[in-house]
């Protein structure tokens, strides 16, 4: 039959590897292409844009009384992240808080230059100000300029919120990847009138150390706790080595580009983000048993 003959030609000649994915080719084969990562920023939801670079996250969420920015990328991503905000149809002056996930200089590097071109609160945990105030104390890479840190601004805690609008977010610390660490959960975004409960898991890669390992087993515990959960915002926007299955934000992005009329929205997989927490927190759990091997205890 002609159909079946069409579906056992192989996709690629043998010999000939499939292209890599996206994840890939941000985050490893072209990570330092400061002109090929500077990608056009898309609407994801209704009310939710990207607007950072194609390695790390930059999220934008609008509400009628003002909106809120999701971490801010890093030099030299800037002005172009700024120049992203703009071209999405947003003057950044109705930026009214700019949120942290956690206090590395890929996430909130660029916090300084976009609070001065919005006017908006810095919001980060007690420990990340303490991380960020310590990176801007440094000098810079090969004794350059120290990085350009905020002012320290608004503290959150655990369970604190913050309502804008028709959003209320509610925040945890989840602690492992630095001492701080932001995870906001109670965004809502819009499909068309449909509603999504979406969260930002402000860091979950665990970095070493046996405390660390230990902090990391209880902060996926929270979130694993964190009910109701359909769309994940990842703070970079690969998928995880390990697998993410449905792709990270880039892949899903091209899925979103040729959705037709009445197609699941490709952002919306509750069932993959339960999986992947629940990886996180197995692996975070041999983490604590390897280290404390190493400890010899
Ligand atoms: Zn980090």
């Amino acid at each position: 039959m002609f159909a079946a003959a069409c579906l056992s030609i192989p996709l690629f000649a043998s010999g000939q590897t499939a292209p890599e994915p996206l994840s890939r080719t941000y985050r490893v084969t072209r990570a330092n292409d400061v002109e090929f990562q500077k990608i056009e920023p898309f609407k994801v939801f209704d009310n939710l844009y990207y607007v950072g670079p194609g390695y790390v996250s930059v999220w934008l969420l609008t509400t009628p009384e003002g909106n809120i920015l999701f971490d801010s990328a890093q030099e030299p991503y800037v002005d172009y992240v700024i120049g992203n905000i703009r071209k999405v149809g947003i003057d950044p002056k109705t930026i009214k808080y700019i949120i942290l996930s956690h206090g590395h200089l890929d996430h909130f590097g660029g916090v300084a230059k976009i609070q001065e071109a919005s006017g908006a609160r810095v919001v980060a945990v007690e420990e990340d100000w303490q991380m960020i105030e310590q990176t801007g104390a440094r000098g810079g890479r090969g004794g350059g300029q120290p990085a350009r840190v905020p002012k320290r601004d608004m503290v959150v805690k655990e369970g604190d919120t913050l309502k804008l609008g028709n959003q209320t977010l509610k925040f945890h610390q989840t602690p492992g990847h630095t001492p701080g660490v932001l995870t906001t959960e109670g965004i809502t975004v819009y499909d068309g009138r449909t509603p999504y409960k979406a969260i930002i898991w402000g860091g979950a890669g665990y970095r070493g150390g046996l405390a660390e390992a230990e902090q990391s087993v209880k902060s996926a515990a929270k979130v694993a706790q964190i009910q109701g959960v359909q769309v994940n915002l990842q703070i970079h926007s690969w998928a995880e080595e390990n697998g993410y299955p449905g792709g990270g934000v880039l892949e899903r992005a091209a899925m979103l580009k040729n959705r037709k009329p009445g197609d699941p929205h490709p952002f919306v997989d509750p069932a993959t983000f339960t999986q992947w927490v629940k990886r996180t927190q197995d692996s975070a759990a041999k983490a604590v048993q390897d280290e404390k091997q190493k400890a010899g205890k």
